[in-house]
């Protein structure tokens, strides 16, 4: 099992080597102030032929130039529809969208030049060796021989030792690091990966976190999809979760987890209450049924125990007490929940 390189410029090696080779952006776009945004889009809809609803429905997103960006939703959400539009390989219905500040109607072949896409699919000639594919590739973006990092890139990846080994030969975790070498050879400053950890061990999504972390942290804005909570809560620093084709919400994970910094505890009492004891005022606090009481608090802000004593005080008579805590599912549920009560309504 290969580790993380240690020739891979991360966030601790970058300042001792400001001349790593990762990334070096794509000379050619011919872009010198960088854009504001990564990738822009705005009204982007897609409606396949044939289909009753869009896949993409008017999606207004900005991804942050430098952001680890994770796009989450599940099967069908239209994920991998939006990342397909970026790449060329799906034409849009209706809306604008632009990568590193190039408009993809305006200049497609430029647009291009500046994402790298990694398929859902790992669709890999088994009859050529890493370094063959990955020099195929470079010359299909036209970049030049002397220009070319082939050697780089696989030892970036953790391939080096492959280099000439059929492809055939490597294992479905390798394939995957292949293929995102193969979207790095022309240095795009977007790296897309459509659901690079589906189907693949605990140990393989570490590693390839790891390298997608160490590419992020060496400059290159990377946007991917998953359909794990987990995923988008621990390697992304911002989430935008789209659901039927539309973004029900999209904002940085820090801002997205504090809302789940939400807890109620449901109090069962021997007594039978109309209203609220004086003791318990001053804690939010509902009466669910004459004999429960829901309570909702921040574990962050409010300690549990302040409400215990006051209980104490109260005289009430505890029966039973049980706590319900928010996860990313239940927001994900109540967003999508909400989203979905607004169009009944419109
Ligand atoms: P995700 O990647 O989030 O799972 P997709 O973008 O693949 O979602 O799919 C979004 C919707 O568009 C789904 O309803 C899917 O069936 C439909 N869809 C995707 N690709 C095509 C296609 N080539 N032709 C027709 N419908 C498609
Ligand atoms: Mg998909």
């Amino acid at each position: 099992m290969s580790s993380f390189p240690a020739d891979v410029p991360t966030a601790a090696n970058r300042a001792a080597r400001p001349s790593a080779a990762l990334p070096q952006f794509a000379s050619g776009l011919g872009i010198t102030v960088p854009p504001a945004h990564a990738i822009a889009l705005s009204g982007l809809t897609k409606t396949y032929g044939g289909a009753a609803k869009p896949a993409l429905d008017h999606v207004d997103l900005v991804i942050p130039r430098g952001a680890l960006y994770g796009l989450l939703g599940p099967n069908g959400a239209g994920k991998s529809t939006l990342i397909n539009i970026l790449a060329g390989l799906v034409l849009k219905t209706a809306g604008k969208a632009a990568i590193w500040g190039i408009d993809i109607d305006a200049d497609p072949r430029q647009a291009r030049a500046a994402i790298g896409v990694v398929p859902q699919e790992l669709n890999i000639d088994p009859f050529f060796t890493p370094h063959e594919i990955l020099d195929m590739q470079a010359g299909f973006y036209g970049v030049p021989k002397r220009e070319r990092r082939t050697d780089e890139i696989l030892a970036a990846v953790g391939l080096a030792d492959k280099a000439t080994a059929y492809a055939r030969t490597l294992s479905g975790g390798m394939r995957r690091r292949l293929l995102v070498a193969k979207a790095l050879v022309h240095s795009p400053p977007v790296l897309v990966l459509d659901e690079p950890t589906a189907g693949v061990d605990v140990e393989l999504r570490r590693q390839l976190w790891s390298h997608v972390r160490a590419l992020n942290a060496a400059g290159t804005t990377i946007l991917l999809t998953t359909h794990y909570l987990e995923e988008a809560e621990e390697l992304c620093d911002h989430i935008a979760i789209i659901d039927k084709g539309r973004v029900v919400v999209a904002e940085r994970t820090e801002d997205l987890l504090r809302r789940l910094d939400d807890k109620s505890l449901t109090i069962t009492i021997a007594e039978r209450l109309t209203s609220l004891p004086e003791t318990l005022k001053g804690f939010h606090i509902e009466i669910a049924a004459s004999n429960r009481l829901v309570f909702r608090y921040r574990p962050s802000r409010t300690p549990l125990a302040d409400l215990l004593a006051a209980l104490q005080q109260s005289g009430l008579t505890v029966v039973d007490l049980a706590t319900e805590e928010t996860d990313l599912q239940d927001i994900f549920l109540q967003l999508t929940g909400t989203q979905a009560a607004a169009r009944a309504k419109s």
